[in-house]
This record gives C-alpha cells, sequence and structure tokens, in this order.
C-alpha cells in the first residue's frame, strides 16, 4: 500500500533490533525507505538485521550502537547517520513497583531512555530536516502518556513527558515541512510482552487464552493485542502528503483503551 513512498529517504529508529521499534524499521524499509537500526549492544546478530532487511526490501540498512541512556550518545547516533530525514524515538524500557520502593537508578533509567534520549535525538536531528527542508519526527508514547496505571511511576512520567515534547517539537516546526507526532500504543504482542504470558498461567493458574483475555488485555476492550506492523503502518502514514497537516497531536492504536 505504501510501495515506494519513501524511497530516498533515510529513518533512525531508536531501539530497533525487537520489538515495535524492529517492526516500524521494516514497514518504513517496505515503503522504499533506507533505516538505520540502533540498540545499546554491538553483537553479529545486530548487524545481520539490518544485513537481512536491506536484502528483503533492497534498500540500504545499516545498525549503528549507541546507548540512548547517555545524552552525547544519543546525538552522536544521528551524527553517524548521516541524514536523518525520519526520526522514531521508540527506545524504551519498563520498571513496576510502589513509589516508595521506586529504584532511584530504574526511575534515573526510564527517565533518560524513555524520555530524554528523545529531546537528545530531536535536537541534533532537527538541523538535518531543515537542511534537507522535510522532516518527520514519530515519537513512541504509550496508552500510559494520556492514562496512568499504579506502580508504573517512572514509565507513565516518562511517556506524558513524550507527549509535551512532541507538541513543543511541533509548535518549534509549524511553520516547516516537518511535522512531530506520537504513537500511543496499547498492548504489543512483542517478544518482551509474550514473555510474560507462561509465568502468569503459573501465577493464575490460566490457559494462555485466558491470560492473555483476563490479565494482560483487561483494559484493552477489543480484547486483542496490536501488532507490531500497525504501529510500522501507522508511522509510515505520519511520513506521507496526507498527513502533512498532522502535528502536534497523538495517535492511540490501543483497541480502544483510551476511550474508557
Ligand atoms: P522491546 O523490549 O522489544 O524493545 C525495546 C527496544 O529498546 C529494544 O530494541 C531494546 O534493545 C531497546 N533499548 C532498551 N534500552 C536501550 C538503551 N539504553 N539504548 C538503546 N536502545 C535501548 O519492547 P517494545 O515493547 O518493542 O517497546 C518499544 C517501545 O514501545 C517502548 O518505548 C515502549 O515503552 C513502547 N510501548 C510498548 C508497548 C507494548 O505493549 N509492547 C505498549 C506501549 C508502548
Amino acid at each position: 500500500m505504501f510501495e515506494n513512498l519513501l524511497k530516498g529517504k533515510t529513518a533512525v529508529v531508536t531501539g530497533s533490533n525487537s520489538g515495535i521499534g524492529l517492526g516500524i524499521a521494516r514497514e518504513f524499509a517496505r515503503a522504499g525507505a533506507d533505516v538505520v537500526l540502533n540498540s545499546y549492544s554491538d553483537d553479529d546478530a545486530d548487524h545481520k538485521l539490518a544485513e537481512e532487511i536491506a536484502a528483503e526490501f533492497g534498500i540500504t540498512a545499516r545498525y549503528i550502537q549507541a546507548d540512548m541512556s547517555k545524552g552525547d550518545q544519543c546525538r552522536a547516533l544521528i551524527e553517524k547517520a548521516g541524514s536523518c530525514d525520519i526520526l522514531v524515538n521508540n527506545a524504551g524500557i519498563q520498571h513496576i513497583a510502589p513509589i516508595p520502593d521506586f529504584p532511584q537508578d530504574k526511575w534515573d533509567a526510564i527517565i533518560a531512555i524513555n524520555m530524554s534520549s528523545a529531546f537528545h535525538t530531536t535536537a541534533a536531528a532537527l538541523p538535518k530536516m531543515r537542511a534537507a527542508g522535510w522532516g518527520r519526527i514519530v515519537n513512541i508514547a504509550s496508552a500510559h502518556g494520556l492514562t496512568a496505571s499504579p506502580f508504573k511511576s517512572a514509565y507513565v512520567t516518562a511517556k506524558h513527558g513524550v507527549v509535551g515534547l512532541t507538541k513543543v517539537t511541533a509548535l518549534e516546526t509549524a511553520q516547516e515541512p516537518i511535522t512531530a507526532n506520537a504513537i500511543c500504543p496499547g498492548y504489543v504482542l512483542t517478544p518482551l510482552v509474550e514473555a510474560q504470558i507462561p509465568d502468569t498461567m503459573k501465577e493464575y493458574d490460566m490457559s494462555r487464552e485466558d491470560v492473555i483475555k483476563n490479565v494482560m488485555l483487561e483494559r484493552q476492550p477489543s480484547k486483542e493485542f496490536a501488532t507490531v506492523e500497525q504501529m510500522g503502518g501507522t508511522a509510515v502514514f505520519l511520513c506521507s502528503d496526507a498527513a502533512a497537516q498532522i502535528t502536534g497531536t497523538t495517535i492511540s492504536v490501543d483497541g480502544g483503551w483510551t476511550a474508557l
């Protein structure tokens, strides 16, 4: 549907050696964009992933190691990428604990990786987008960028912060051919989520289907996971001409969660 839409553009996707980031990078590649994959690791498997995407879609794909918890490495990622027409801020981690018990290092890491990294990459990418005369920033927030849950103080704070940064970025670029938006996913079946299913089945003595419907998707009215391909398709749409006047807003892909 979006074939060749993004030919000649370079998309940098942070935290893209797994899950939603990888799904988004693949959909950009399918739409003809060259892609830069990233994570904090520097394994053969990371570079092989880029080679496989390049071969599958006939585009250029590179893997660049950079730790999104460090501001200077966030900025270095964008510099090493060379071009950055499309920036997707996706890297993220989670930790769950009540506020008095929330470890300070986990708070600092979540704020740095899930929120501050988007500030640093945006600061480095905007001059490149301005020089190129076109740019798209897609921040991967969450239903938790719009609503809250107990025990996720750092994550909810960071994701609300990402939505705020998205609005400011949009206002600072409003009269330029650059847009900034946030995608707010509900529950997406990434390897991270899949790995939690067997333990939860044991814990609740429930079938896989019951764990998914009644535990994991309790707040997702569709009772279905969103998919990484749907996140990728939404990101590609935000880079299309049809979305040129969509800026500074959030798009929920959450099976109705935020309608409740
Ligand atoms: P995931 O664990 O599969 O992916 C997270 C990615 O971030 C991985 O590639 C990981 O290597 C990378 N990463 C982690 N720390 C990093 C660091 N310091 N530097 C660079 N990269 C780092 O999880 P996911 O579910 O695909 O999550 C991706 C994004 O989507 C996150 O921002 C998450 O908050 C958001 N999200 C996920 C869901 C869901 O249900 N899966 C829902 C809403 C929002």
